[in-house]
């Protein structure tokens, strides 16, 4: 039998997945190794945290993708930290049981609201019901009483796909309804789970939330460009461009830029936490970034194989103001990328003939 950690957890939780689990979420966290044992006691012997989750107008992708990770269990230590009270997805309780544990949790306890999913606001919100009410009732009624919320996914925190152009239903996140409540955006389509885990351990070892962005998103999370910790960023600096996919500079692993990849101005640590816990993420298996954790990318990040216009990157390092520089570096006419891309051009030209020539 696997030996089992002795704590408040679910025994199946074995010892190697359950203290991996905390040590990448203390990675992710920016903590130092000395920090570990005080994560593991505050995950192993905290009192779990009440959590309300509400799906408004989404897939379900982002409960999907965080049940589904596998190694080292991650899935099972968040819903092991916490105590889900209500959840549509997953809860066995159903109907009027369904709805009463509900309302016993927001009426007799304090806890954290999760909400998964926009907002639809236009014909007084009719376009999402659940048990007779609307998405809009639903947040108004629980929202007050939440101690905290953690709008969880892209539609949650901007609106997502639903809010994209023309926005037929008058889909916003949870922010544009609620502004009296510390709300924690934990953007993605769908997030990494370890960035929610993070956020909850970090809520649990040092009894307050992490750093948020002016966008609301947690700093340790969303602090850093995704083109700041591309493994390609040597050949962009280099000005070695993917031309189009499937030809040889793709298959070199140049940078995916040029055909649309959208890391220079898109604020996420995917390239250090990665995916899937095989240790990939969507550029290193050669597809752009096409910017999911910002405001508006539906919109903003269109068409997803299209470069981005001419903006200006920013010197490296820590961007404290994430979101203002994603809107200055899209706003800027400056040659940067521009210019980067104009000599790559021309470098890869000069490689290409130089490889001729050398043939
Ligand atoms: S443009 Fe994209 S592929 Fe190229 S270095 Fe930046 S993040 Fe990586
Ligand atoms: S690489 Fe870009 S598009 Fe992909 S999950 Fe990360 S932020 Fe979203």
């Amino acid at each position: 039998m696997a030996d089992t950690v002795k704590t408040n957890l679910d025994p199946q939780l074995d010892r190697r997945g359950f203290l991996k689990g905390c040590t990448i979420a203390a990675a992710a966290l920016g903590l130092s190794d000395a920090m570990i044992p005080k994560l593991v006691e505050a995950a192993a012997t905290a009192e779990r945290p009440r959590v309300i989750w509400l799906h408004f107008q989404e897939c379900t992708g982002c409960t999907e993708s965080l049940l589904r990770s596998s190694h080292p269990d991650i899935g099972r230590l968040i819903l092991d930290i916490i105590s889900l009270d209500y959840h549509e997805t997953v809860m066995a309780a159903a109907g009027h049981q369904a709805e009463q544990n509900l309302h016993d949790t927001v009426d007799n306890h304090p806890f954290i609201l999760v909400v998964e999913g926009a907002i639809p606001t236009k014909d007084n919100g009719i376009y999402c019901k659940i048990a007779g009410k609307t998405a809009m009732d639903i947040l108004a009624e629980v929202a007050p009483k939440a101690s905290a919320i953690i709008a969880i996914g892209t539609c949650a925190t901007f609106g997502g796909v639903q809010a994209a152009a023309p926005n037929p239903t008058g889909a916003v996140g949870v922010m544009d309804l609620v502004s009296d409540k510390p709300i924690i955006n934990i953007p993605g389509c769908p997030p990494n789970p370890i960035s929610f885990l993070g956020t909850i351990l970090h809520y649990l070892t040092f009894k307050r939330l992490p750093a948020l962005d002016s966008l609301n998103r947690p700093l340790f999370a969303y602090g850093r460009r995704i083109h700041d910790h591309c493994e390609r960023r040597a050949h962009f600096d280099e000005g070695r461009f993917v031309e189009q996919y499937g030809d040889e500079f793709h298959k070199l692993g140049y940078c995916l830029y040029k055909v649309g990849c959208k890391g220079p101005e898109t604020f996420s640590n995917c390239p250090v936490v990665r995916f899937n816990d095989v240790d990939v993420w969507p550029v290193s298996v050669g597809h752009g970034c096409i910017g999911c954790t910002e405001p508006n990318f539906w919109d903003t990040m269109t068409p997803f194989y299209e470069r981005l216009p001419m903006v200006k990157i920013p010197a490296t390092g820590i961007v404290k103001k994430a979101d203002k520089v994603g809107k200055t570096i899209l706003a800027a006419t400056a040659a940067g990328i521009g210019i980067h891309a104009a000599v790559g051009i021309g470098k890869s030209l000069i490689k290409g003939k130089k490889k001729d020539e050398e043939a």
